[in-house]
């Protein structure tokens, strides 16, 4: 039985990754997504790929006037928001010590600003039975060096989560996190200069997780559907760890 029929889901991120995964998950479960991202090149590819019952819309999260005309988008076409994912994000590896102003605004921007706003501009057409989840990190656990603003705006989405299961528990919607070990993703690539590098990055993580690898999007993705969808029905501010052991054990 499909578990998302005539939802519709707003997933950013959408266009790659875990967030792609996702999309075409829930589509395959019998929801509408919409999915965004700022490269428009990544989204017709990701739209192609999705194949039925997606619309690609071009904004940056950190954009307030794009999140405006992402809801009033989906506010004329389909009237109503079931599901919020918030899977866009940024990674930039620097120590604390070099670490620039214009960095910090940056992660935070995207991050957690970003995805404050991403739910707060979906609220007002979200119904009855809707979900959020945010897509966090395990990173939000540890102390890993050069990461330092990004675990705090994975933190950050934690708080959100238990902060908006409260305030919209009435509504009858429920707010989650998601945090993913490390997931083989371009989000791996971006950190590093060269192929090799990144590939050693996966090659540690792998050595490092109990379970002997890096994850994979799709199985983020099965998570993700879970948290979506009724079958998580009782579950609400919580953050659901998917990450291979590697914060568990
Ligand atoms: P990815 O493949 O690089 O996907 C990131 C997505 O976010 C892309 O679609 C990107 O599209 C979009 N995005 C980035 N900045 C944006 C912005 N300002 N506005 C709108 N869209 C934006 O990486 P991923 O691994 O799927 O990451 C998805 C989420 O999982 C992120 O929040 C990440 O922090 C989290 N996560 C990933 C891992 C991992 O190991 N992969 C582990 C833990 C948590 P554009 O660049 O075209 O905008």
């Amino acid at each position: 039985m499909s578990k998302l029929n005539g939802k519709i889901a707003v997933v950013t991120g959408g266009s790659s990754g875990i967030g792609l995964a996702a999309a075409k998950r829930f589509v395959e479960e019998g929801a509408y997504v919409f999915i965004v991202g700022r490269r428009q090149s990544e989204l017709d590819r990701a739209k192609t790929e999705i194949g039925k019952n997606v619309t690609a819309v071009q904004a940056d999260v950190a954009n307030l006037d794009d999140l405006d005309r992402l809801y009033g988008r989906i506010r004329d076409e389909k009237g109503a928001v079931d599901i919020v994912v918030a899977s866009a994000g940024f990674v930039e590896r620097v120590s604390t010590q070099d670490a620039t102003p214009a960095h910090f605004d940056k992660t935070f921007g995207i991050n957690a600003r970003g995805v404050y706003f991403t739910v707060q501009k979906a609220l007002p057409l979200m119904r009855k039975g809707g979900s959020v989840v945010l897509v966090s990190s395990g990173l939000h656990l540890k102390g890993l060096p050069e990461h330092g603003t990004y675990a705090a705006t994975k933190a950050a989405m934690r708080s959100f989560a238990r902060t908006w299961a409260m305030e919209l528990k009435d509504r009858g919607i429920r707010v989650n996190t998601l945090s993913p070990g490390a997931i083989d993703t371009p989000i791996i690539d971006g950190q590093f200069k060269t192929r090799e590098e990144a590939d050693g990055a996966r090659a540690f993580f792998s050595s490092i997780t109990p379970l002997g690898r890096i994850g994979r999007p799709e199985e983020m993705a099965s998570a993700i559907l879970f948290l979506a969808s009724d079958d998580s029905s009782y579950s609400t501010g919580i953050d659901l760890v998917a990450d291979g052991g590697i914060t568990q054990v």
